[in-house]
């Protein structure tokens, strides 16, 4: 029996230019990393198959029933959209669960956002103005925008409803054709929203979703002479390989990159909240966060109080079966990933780390079927190792002890990541200075995690450039066209 809600995906058929089909190559098994067991065959693309897609999206965007659509119209598919997620709410949350093994609360969490997230770029897609800019002469001029053309949406596993939903809804709003690629191991919900979205009424062609791997169907698309921007959220090495081949196209790119993000807690911060929110900021989705705050700070006359009471708040955690609404850690996405985060904390002990907690795989309750890891915390090591400089990717966190603030800052922003970070302080004052000092797209103060489709999310340095969200976020997917209205009766003097 198929362990989710079948009319969420009825066969292992892919949507390509509009059609279920199967993919040209081949059959991909997508598995539950709790217990390995197998989801779905599912057919996956060709380098073909994209091709097909892409001239598909670049004859349906053009049409009248899509960028010819007045907005208010193009919202109306949108807010159908989010309304079909949200009727299919809890069996998209399971299919997510199976698809990465989050656990169901986070799951749940993330199907309500990328329901949100169609709503909301439906309403700035209505409300949204052009301009009429300040005249300089006998003339009109405004400020007007357009849709692009075929995007290429490129995503990763670890919330690929949220990162689809992020992708898909300001792309789509704005009048272009979407070819989206999920990431080769979470397939399954990227399809469930492609039924959605034909279902909503996004014509045949505007929409494909083509998984596949990346080297190949990814490629393929960033390549492509019809694709004229690509959306990319995935890792930085991929990430500058694609802003390379844009550079030859002159394709504008948006890439969401990823990150090490420094937590600071000061001396005088609430530490029973800032103990949950390190644990949360670092240890919530396994770690497998962009925006895990995987380098901890704390300074230090509460350094060894606060370590104390996180490795005990760590261990508490509970680690298991993502079905349950007590879970707080599912598995890792997959056994090779799971190896690479090993790999890292051996690597990190070779450096001269200690271990507070974690460092194994934890055994008993069926675990041992899954790719599980421990939440990890190791001390002792500066933040030149290689532990505290790489992204990990996993439930891994580095802390260290700092003294006074100027200290704290070179330390935190010594990275070439720019993704996010935390304070833990009451002093408003000095949580003022730290969060405009610090080099990152997003800053939480006595808090983590927290997100708002309305507030703009970007990454600094390596983690990325362009924005996504906000009302502007529907900007990153238009051309902005100037028009100039004659208003005088006489010839231009020139012609004269
Ligand atoms: P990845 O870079 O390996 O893959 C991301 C996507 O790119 C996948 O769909 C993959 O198939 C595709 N891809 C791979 N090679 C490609 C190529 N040569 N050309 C085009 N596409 C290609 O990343 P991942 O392992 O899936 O995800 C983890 C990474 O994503 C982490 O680095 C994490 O920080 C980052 N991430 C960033 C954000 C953000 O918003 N900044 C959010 C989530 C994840």
């Amino acid at each position: 029996m198929t362990p989710f809600d079948t009319r969420l995906i009825p066969s292992g058929d892919i949507f390509i230019g509009g059609e279920w089909r199967r993919g040209r190559a081949a059959t991909f098994a997508s598995i539950y990393p709790a217990d390995q067991s197998v989801n779905m065959e599912i057919s996956t693309a060709s380098a073909e198959d994209a091709k097909e897609a892409v001239e598909a999206a670049d004859i349906a965007w053009r049409k009248p029933d899509w960028a010819g659509l007045k907005p208010h119209q193009r919202a109306l598919i949108l807010y159908r959209i989010a309304d079909l997620i949200t009727q299919r709410h809890e069996a998209l949350a399971q299919l997510q669960r199976r698809d990465n093994g989050k656990p169901i609360a986070e799951t749940r969490v993330l199907v309500a956002s990328a329901a949100a997230t169609f709503r909301y770029f439906a309403a700035c897609l209505e409300t949204l103005d052009d301009e009429l800019t300040p005249s300089r002469g006998d003339y009109m001029t405004m400020s007007v925008h357009e849709p692009i053309g075929v995007i290429a949406a490129i995503t990763p596993w670890n919330s690929p409803i949220a990162s689809d939903a992020q992708k898909l809804a300001p792309a789509l709003a704005a009048g272009n054709a979407v070819v989206l690629k999920p990431a080769e191991v979470t397939p399954l919900v990227s399809l469930a929203l492609a039924r959605i979205c034909e279902e909503a009424g996004v014509p045949k062609g505007v929409l494909s979703v083509l998984p596949g791997k990346g080297s190949v169907i990814g490629d393929v698309l960033v390549r492509h002479p019809l694709v004229r921007k690509v959306s990319f959220t995935g890792g930085t090495d991929v990430g500058r390989g694609i802003a390379r081949i844009a550079a030859d196209k002159l394709m504008p790119v948006s890439l969401e990159l990823g990150g090490k993000s420094p937590t600071i807690v000061f001396d005088d911060a609430d530490l029973d909240h800032a103990v949950n929110g390190v644990l949360y900021g670092i240890f919530s989705s396994s770690g497998e966060a962009c925006i895990a705050g995987s380098r901890l700070f704390v300074q230090r006359p509460v350094y060894a109080e606060f370590m104390k009471r996180l490795a005990e708040g760590a261990r508490r955690l509970r680690v298991g079966d993502p079905s349950s609404t007590e879970t707080q850690m599912g598995p890792l996405i997959s056994a090779k990933h799971r190896e690479s985060v090993e790999r890292y904390v051996a690597l990190g002990l070779e450096e001269g780390g200690r271990l507070l907690c974690g460092g194994e795989r934890p055994v008993g309750e069926g675990r041992e079927k899954g790719f599980f890891y421990q939440p990890t915390i190791l001390e002792g090591l500066p933040n030149s190792a290689r532990i505290c400089q790489e992204e990990i990717f996993g439930p891994v966190l580095v802390a260290m002890p700092f003294d006074d603030e100027a200290a704290l800052i070179r330390q935190a922003n010594d990275s070439v990541f720019g993704l996010a970070a935390g304070i833990w302080t009451r002093d408003y004052k000095r949580a003022w200075r730290v969060a405009r000092a610090l080099e990152a797209g997003t800053v939480w103060i006595n808090t983590y995690k927290l997100f708002s489709i309305s507030t703009p999310f970007s990454g600094w340095k390596d983690s990325g450039m362009g924005r996504e969200k906000g009302r502007l976020g529907i900007r990153e997917y238009m051309q902005q066209k100037s028009l100039y209205w004659g208003l005088n009766d006489a010839p231009l003097p020139w012609a004269n």
